[in-house]
């Protein structure tokens, strides 16, 4: 089955300057900026700038260039945001939701930054 795009996404509309967004970081294949519902001091969305709905969509369609610059601007956002524990940080999270059981809200990929607190487990346990 294809990838679908659409192109009406938010993300999308961000990067053709349509709506606003707190950047973070912009690359050239890249742009990383502040979640609008923070849910951690640090939570930062980073997206590359093609058309892309996830990251099995990017990994099998996107350029070599593309998919270096996007992994290199997610680790630039890790020590801008002084979450590395490299740089001093008590660490971080990424996460990427896609489809129906990712929760996806917006079907553009992106990976979530999340740091600056204890995160807790990284699944809710099953009942
Ligand atoms: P999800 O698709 O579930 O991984 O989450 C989408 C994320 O996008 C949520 O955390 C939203 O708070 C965030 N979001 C939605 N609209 C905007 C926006 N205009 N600017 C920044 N973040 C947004």
């Amino acid at each position: 089955m294809p990838y679908a795009y659409d192109d009406q996404n938010i993300f999308a509309r961000i990067l053709r300057g349509e709506i606003p967004n707190k950047t973070v970081l912009e690359t050239e294949h890249s742009l990383a900026f502040h979640d609008i519902g923070p849910q951690a001091p640090c939570h930062v969305l980073v997206i590359p700038k093609g058309a892309y709905v996830s990251y099995d969509h990017f990994t099998a369609e996107a350029s070599d260039a593309e998919i270096l610059d996007f992994s290199r601007a997610v680790g630039e956002v890790c020590r801008m945001m002084e979450v590395s524990p490299a740089g001093g940080g008590k660490g971080y999270r990424l996460i990427s939701n896609t489809g129906a059981h990712g929760h996806q809200e917006v079907p553009h990929l992106h990976v979530h930054v999340l740091g600056g607190r204890s995160l807790g487990r990284m699944l809710e346990a099953l009942d």
